[in-house]
């Protein structure tokens, strides 16, 4: 176990409570001869701005909040928190290993582990090909680690399998802004939303996943915006709307493409932007005929009059704004439904104006950065393509390999586990993800990963799935390395080191180096430090659209963040898009894109006639590695629920079995108006039994690939015992949680507030 520092830690202050709790100097920073790094929370996309305080001995022990212009001094529970995973009690330093599944993960030094990983690798690739390997990257790694994934991949591993668990965040909304706009990048700032006059979150929890950003989202109502939530719950900022639209999950784009006709009906279009800046609009015009309010109502389940006081608030507007995030993403026409927030935004000339404009609201802290710059299956650095030769042949270049030696385009993360169960992919590994919680269709996914001869992750603690691995990397935490993370505005921020890290420990970066020079690819990889990286990532997006050329570390650190293209250091930064109504298509042109609904994947019927929607909770972070760890946040929120309408006739707390057609689970109901009868709620953070991923469906969208998260069909059972949530997992010889800390198995409901008409309100 990691020993914590006496200064910082009081005696006996080893276990869980002491480094998930309160702050072990008790706030007495004075005492310590303190330095504060600036630097940036490692969560969400949001990006608040923090300091880590930062004893005499070079330790992390605390979180000073910072007047960066994105946060202005607030962080929410799991920024406060953060720090705690530093040196929390829990981390891996040593590497794990075991020859095959049959024996226990033992440590090892690092020469055995990156051996036999290397030998591994070798085997496979002799015996089945150089894609019966692949690597699956993360989402919150910095920009120059993802950047590093897509190379490591590529040219050390020599695979075309690589993809990364951005694929389950915004994926959709890429996809559509690609089609649309051939940028793939939110259009306006956060600052904006403080001018617009209208705002529309689409599937947008903004309270619980993006907690700081709701300071615009109020600021704009108290300057008198009005506030519309499209939502199937009334979440914390829908209860503060003047218009909430609690539609049924999955019908997204019936709802829009009815709000554009409405808005056409009533002569609201702007028909001087469309005719300067659309193409395709004739289409889209001609389509959305065909989705009067009273289509949509029966469709949504809403009244038709929402429809309509939807369509005047956004098109009467002078200034109008919409954002979307997982809620209308997650679906198997996750592209469509951002397509059709797009027509809208056109069809009503709200683009590239200050307080006007598009953007998505990115889950993960680098769910932009990590996309960039070839992490993505079909990627290469700057957003280039694949597949596309010219684009091959600049970045063979940069690489200092030849064409032919470029693999194609892969599969996308989910694909790749199909493949892992028909055993096309014998061999991976996955870096700093958890995809047995956060994929869907758990029994499908632990398949997958049982099936593969070699699995090694990397992770600073034994995740669910590393805990399964044949090897573990234990690799640094964000305060022990620096590098960039691009924001939801498309911001690039800069994290500062804040100490070292601890001995037995290495960065990412180092294992990827180093795997690739036993590989036989040392000269392709001869980066000293992560900022190394950073300056050939620089070079290697020069000319794309994703220009990072103009952007240093120095730069960064003055500004406080840039915004991408900067194609020179003399260059501001683009914090706007379609300023002059031009986007990134050869035409200039906004590409509309008909849309129609279909229906979700997972068909109703008798057994299953309800929803199950899944999302996330203010405490916890997508597959909780991190935050099921820390005491405060697990004190607030020691397990999931299941949110249930009161006509279901379930009392609070009482057991509810959720079942769908991948299996079923039982936890304590949470009764609330706050959501709608045919629908049930569970926050996804944990792992099975109490996995919401245990129960989703693994169907796709079949352009960006993303799963259909937010809707499946359920039934709900009154059930006798809840099923209790396991502790997190820790590496062999180190001592578990105390169990008595916080109770996992309580059948009161969450402490979180679920709002109108829960019984512990009433
Ligand atoms: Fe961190 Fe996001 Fe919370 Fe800000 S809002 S403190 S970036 S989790």
């Amino acid at each position: 176990m990691l020993p914590l520092d006496p200064v910082i830690a009081p005696p006996g202050s080893q276990g869980f409570r002491d480094a998930g709790g309160i702050p072990a100097d008790k706030w007495h920073a004075d005492q310590h001869g303190e330095t504060l790094v600036p630097t940036h929370c490692c969560f969400c996309g949001v990006q608040c701005g923090m300091y880590l305080r930062v004893d005499r001995h070079g330790k992390v022990f605390g979180v000073e909040p910072r007047n960066h212009d994105i946060n202005r001094m607030r962080l929410c529970p799991k920024g406060i928190h953060a720090y705690q995973q530093v040196n929390h009690p829990d981390r891996l330093t040593a590497p794990l290993m075991r020859r095959s599944r049959d024996e226990e993960l033992r440590e090892v030094s690092w020469d055995e582990a990156l051996d036999f990983t290397v030998s591994e690798i070798k085997r496979i690739q002799r015996e089945h090909g150089n894609d019966a390997f692949g690597v699956l990257g993360g989402a919150s790694l910095f920009t120059e680690k993802s950047y590093l994934v897509g190379k490591f991949a590529r040219v050390a591993i020599k695979t075309r399998h690589v993809d990364y668990n951005g694929r389950l965040c915004m994926v959709s909304a890429a996809g559509a802004n690609k089609l649309a706009f051939n940028i793939d990048r939110a259009g306006n700032p956060f600052s904006d939303i403080l001018l617009t006059d209208c705002l529309l979150l689409a599937g947008a929890n903004v309270g619980e996943c993006f907690p700081v950003l709701t300071q615009y989202v109020w600021g704009a109502r108290d300057r008198g915006a009005t506030l519309i939530v499209v939502d199937p719950r009334e979440t914390a900022v829908a209860r503060t709307a003047d218009i909430h639209v609690a539609l049924k999950s999955g019908t997204d784009s019936a709802f829009f493409n009815a709000v554009l006709n409405v808005v056409i009906e009533e002569g609201l279009t702007d028909e001087a932007y469309l005719a300067a800046h659309a193409a395709g609009w004739e289409e889209v015009k001609a389509n959305v005929a065909h989705y009067p309010p009273s289509r949509a109502a029966e469709i949504c389940g809403i009244p038709a009059e929402q429809v309509v006081q939807v369509a005047r608030a956004f098109a009467r507007a002078p200034k109008a704004m919409a954002f979307h995030a997982r809620g209308i993403e997650h679906h198997t026409q996750g592209v469509e439904n951002c397509l059709s927030v797009i027509n809208l935004c056109t069809a009503t000339g709200h683009l590239g104006k200050p307080g006007a404009g598009y953007g998505t609201l990115t889950g993960q802290g680098n769910g932009q950065g990590g996309r960039e710059h070839g992490q993505k299956s079909d990627l290469l650095p700057g957003g280039r393509s694949i597949l596309n030769e010219e684009h091959r042949r600049q970045i063979c270049e940069i690489w200092g390999i030849e064409e032919s030696e470029l693999p194609g385009a892969g599969t996308s993360m989910m694909e790749m586990v199909w493949q892992m169960q028909r055993q096309e992919i014998r061999g991976l590994i996955g870096i700093c993800n958890n995809p047995f919680v956060s994929l869907p269709n758990y029994a499908v996914v632990k398949e997958g990963y049982d099936t593969t001869e070699f699995h090694a992750q990397f992770d600073f603690f034994l995740s669910e799935t590393a805990a399964n691995a044949h090897v573990v990397f234990p690799v640094t935490v964000w305060a022990e390395d620096e590098g960039v993370m691009a924001n939801a505005e498309a911001r690039v921020v800069k994290h500062n080191k804040a100490q070292e890290p601890p001995v037995g420990v290495r960065t990412d970066t180092w294992v990827m180096c180093e795997l690739a020079r036993r590989l036989g690819a040392g000269d392709k990889f001869a980066f000293e430090r992560t900022r190394d990286v950073f300056d050939e990532l620089r070079r290697a997006s020069a000319g794309t659209v994703i220009d990072y050329s103009g952007i240093t570390y120095e730069r960064l650190e003055e500004t406080g963040g840039i915004s991408w293209p900067c194609p020179s250091t003399e260059h501001p930064g683009t914090p706007r898009l379609f300023e002059d109504g031009t986007t990134y298509h050869a035409d200039g042109k906004i590409h509309m894109q008909v849309v129609e609904w279909h229906p979700p994947a997972d068909p109703y019927d008798a057994q299953y006639p309800m929803t199950l929607t899944t999302g996330r909770t203010v405490a916890h972070f997508l597959s909780g590695n991190q935050t099921r760890r820390l005491g405060g946040l697990v004190e607030q929120t020691p397990r999931p629920w299941a949110e249930v309408h009161p006509s279901h006739g379930f009392r609070n707390g009482e057991p509810v079995r959720v079942v769908t057609r991948r299996g079923s689970e039982v936890f304590p109901a949470l009764v609330t108006e706050a959501i709608r009868p045919d629908t049930v709620f569970i926050p996804y953070h944990w792992p099975v039994p109490t996995a919401a991923n245990a129960l989703t469906i693994d169907a796709l969208d079949p352009r960006s690939k993303i799963p259909e998260y937010k809707v499946c069909a359920c039934r709900i059972e009154h059930a006798g015992t809840i099923d209790e949530v396991p502790a997190p997992p820790v590496a062999p010889g180190h001592v578990a949680y105390p169990e008595t800390q916080v109770s996992r198995t309580d059948p009161l409901p969450p402490t979180a507030p679920q709002g109108r008409g829960t019984s512990e309100r009433s």
